[in-house]
């Protein structure tokens, strides 16, 4: 027989997510608890015969194959259970490795437990609930979502609840049970509870904490709490209540900064960031004083209660001062006061928020708000001037201001991959979904501008924590699948600031380095081109070799000490003067590149032919790389020939596979480039093609024969116009 069971003092949720697995499949046999809470228990008790619970007591007799545990990883083992192994765990509370992990383990991020059940029922078109059991299902995901209303509540808590109406859930039926009034009890309690009632600022938040002796009240106070928390709307509220193997801990908070749950899991007890419970044994609770015991529980809890939650948000104001330019923090200012006055929420995001932590110079950044960015565009022109190019497609505007610059205005969004390293889909978001999206945590701080929160930082992803412990660390354990560029990129940071990768991110990175053959050639070549950018581009090169990434762009790249050698010299050495006129245009690309070309150049033209395919390099940087490839080779050799095979050889190449060369070259080689630049490839018989037609040569190939015969000889032997002619005729004499 397979089973599926629940958490004692079941409530709606526990409820929901039993039926809706037991719908998916009907063989298994749903189990509750006797204890259930006072609203799940009327339902219960109303709808009895039309509901498929068992209890044990009601379950019939067989062996226990398999059991399907929902809503919870803390189950007390009943009898019947012993020694079954084969157990699976469907919760939408944080893993917690209780059980060891099997495939059909789901632990998703919802608000309800039901609602990724019902999500499940959603593809079979087949199983139609009907009322009762909608509305079963849709009051667990209104109560573990306090009517959809908590912060912990997800589109897809609300999708699902949409579909349960869709198929008969009664939202009148439901009133009647999920907001019950207070029992006559819990009223008691919540008068005892008040007059004990007292408040604490804690790591800057109001903490209120009331108690009260209940040990003569057989009700449950989660809807106490509740009530609490709705009245008083403190930052967090815990109720302690002495019950008769302790005290009970009820914990409701209205911010993610205090997490409950981690709280409570170490006392004895679990549950929500916003919404946990625990216990505080005590096992002289008959006998001993309530009041004194409750004290010494306020006490503890007082004492544990910083490690939980997050001190107060630095400010980065003073920061902003020193790491910003005036022109900058003026700029800051008028979008500081527009988005005040349209009651917007604007934020810089990213790598400037990281740069100012690290005291790093801040070049450049964009605005990311919480709302419109084209209407924040709009007023921003129409008080200051210039003009402005919309994106509405993209939700951005670029705001070309009158000072010549231009700053792009982005509203926060999310993002969705369609397949793995494709490229995202937008669409318009909050803050925390535009922070989820990015590669790594130290990319994910924020800091507000506007009116009273100016400089406030926003941390949702820890990165404050990992950009003081030096780690790169990715989001969620997809993030290299969606988009395999941000290996580049983690290797990117990690070399920049000398951090490591986090040990999750490594492995990850590892395991999935096949991403990157999914990746088109331009964005792999553009990650590439940004390392050449970096103070020390080898370091990436070296580092993308030995973490296996590069092997996935090309089956032969390799990093060996010469190559090391190659780059210290380019980046070492002087660009000459005589340059500038042979490539002055191409110079910039050309210090922008080097390095790159000067690695991929390392390897056989066969290979760099394929890389250049591999990579889609535009055409005239493939030409560039591939005549570094046959300087590398050729010219060591040629380099101890006569002058005009030197300036055969090197005419047929590009200018800058000559520069690029002879900036990390042997000396010896760069002297002949720079004889070829300053004086060869200017060398030029003073007889033409004309002048031989005048003398009798037909234009063909014995004409060319003399023309690059004569080219030469001027070449090796600075040959002067007489000389020049005594040559020629010698040369047609011989039958040249
Ligand atoms: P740099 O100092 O090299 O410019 P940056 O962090 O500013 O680094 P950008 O490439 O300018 O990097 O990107 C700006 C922000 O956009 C990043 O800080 C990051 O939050 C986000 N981002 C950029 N590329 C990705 C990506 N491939 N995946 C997820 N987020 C990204």
């Amino acid at each position: 027989m397979d089973i599926i069971i629940t958490h004692e003092q079941a409530d709606f949720d526990a409820a929901g997510s039993v039926l809706a697995a037991w719908l998916l499949d009907p063989s298994r046999m749903p189990i509750l608890p006797k204890k259930r809470n006072r609203n799940l228990a009327s339902f219960i008790d109303d709808y009895k015969s039309r509901l498929p619970f068992f209890t044990w007591k009601t379950l019939p007799k067989g062996t226990i194959r398999r059991i399907l545990i929902t809503d919870t990883q803390n189950i007390a083992l009943h009898e019947r259970m012993e020694g079954v192994k084969d157990i699976i765990v469907w919760d939408h509370h944080p893993h917690r490795h209780i059980f060891p992990d099997r495939e059909e383990n789901i632990y998703e991020n919802t608000g309800a437990c039901t609602t990724f059940l019902v999500e499940r029922l959603m593809d079979h078109p087949e199983i139609h609930p009907g009322r009762i059991f909608a509305t079963l299902m849709l009051m667990g995901i209104y109560e573990d979502t306090g009517s959809l209303t908590y912060g912990t509540t997800t589109a897809r808590d609300i999708r699902a609840a949409a579909w349960l109406v869709e198929q008969g859930g009664d939202l009148d039926l439901m009133r009647r049970y999920v907001l019950q009034p207070m029992t006559d009890h819990q009223q008691q309690g919540c008068e005892l509870l008040l007059q004990t009632l007292e408040s604490y600022e804690v790591n800057g938040k109001q903490i209120s904490i009331a108690m009260a002796d209940i040990r003569e009240i057989s009700d449950e106070f989660s809807a106490v709490a509740h009530h609490l928390r709705d009245m008083l709307n403190p930052d967090g509220l815990i109720l302690l209540l002495g019950v008769k193997t302790g005290v009970r801990m009820i914990c409701r908070s209205t911010t993610d900064e205090i997490d409950f749950g981690a709280m409570m899991r170490v006392m004895n007890g679990g549950g929500h960031t916003r919404a946990a419970s625990g216990l505080i044994p005590v096992e002289y609770m008959e006998t001993g004083n309530a009041a004194d015991i409750l004290s010494d529980a306020r006490e503890k809890v007082l004492r544990a209660l910083p490690e939980y939650i997050k001190p107060p948000a630095p400010n980065l104001a003073d920061k902003m001062k020193k790491g910003m330019s005036p022109e900058q923090l003026k700029l800051i200012r008028l979008i500081d006061e527009t988005a005040e006055q349209l009651d917007t929420p604007v934020y810089i995001v990213g790598g400037v928020v990281r740069d100012l932590l690290l005291d790093h110079p801040v070049m450049d950044f964009d605005i990311v708000t919480e709302g419109d960015a084209i209407r924040l565009g709009k007023e921003l022109s129409a008080r200051y001037g210039g003009r402005l190019v919309l994106h509405p497609q993209f939700f951005t505007a670029k705001w070309e201001i009158p000072n010549g610059t231009s700053l792009d205005l982005i509203s926060a969004r999310s993002e969705s991959y369609e397949y793995p390293a494709a490229l995202p889909t937008v669409a318009m978001s909050g803050m925390k979904d535009d922070l989820m999206r990015r590669d790594f945590t130290i990319n994910t701080l924020a800091v507000r501008l506007d009116g009273e929160h100016y400089g406030k930082l926003l941390d949702l992803c820890g990165g404050l924590t990992d950009l003081e412990a030096h780690l790169i660390h990715t989001l969620h354990k997809q993030s290299f699948i969606d988009d395999p560029t941000r290996m580049f990129r983690a290797v990117r940071f990690e070399q920049r600031f000398d951090f490591e990768l986090e040990a999750d991110t490594l492995r990850q990175l590892r395991e999935q380095l096949e991403g990157v053959q999914l990746l088109t050639g331009q964005r792999i070549w553009h990650e590439l081109r940004l390392y050449c950018a970096e103070p020390y581009p080898e370091n990436n090169f070296a580092r993308i070799v030995q973490l296996g990434i590069a092997a996935q762009v090309h089956s032969a790249l390799c990093w060996t000490d010469e190559m090391e050698a190659d780059q210290v010299r380019f980046r070492d050495a002087k660009r000459a003067a005589y340059w500038n006129d042979v490539i002055s245009a191409d110079l910039d690309t050309t210090d922008r590149e080097g390095p790159l070309w000067i690695w991929l150049s390392s390897f056989p033209l066969k290979t760099v032919i394929e890389l250049g395919e591999r990579l889609l390099m535009p055409k005239k940087t493939q030409r560039i790389i591939e005549g570094l490839s046959q300087l590398r080779t050729d010219f060591p050799l040629i380099s101890r020939k006569s002058p005009s095979q030197i300036t055969f050889f090197l005419e047929k190449l590009p200018a800058e596979s000559l520069y690029c060369y002879s900036l990390f070259c042997p000396e010896s080689e760069k002297a002949l480039i720079k004889n070829y630049i300053l004086k060869w490839r200017h060398i030029h018989p003073t007889f033409t093609g004309e002048d031989l037609i005048e003398m009798g040569i037909e234009p063909g190939p014995q004409m060319r024969t003399l023309l690059t015969g004569l080219r030469a000889a001027c070449l090796d032997l600075d040959l002067n116009p007489e000389e020049e002619t005594e040559w020629l005729e010698m040369s047609i004499e011989k039958g040249l």
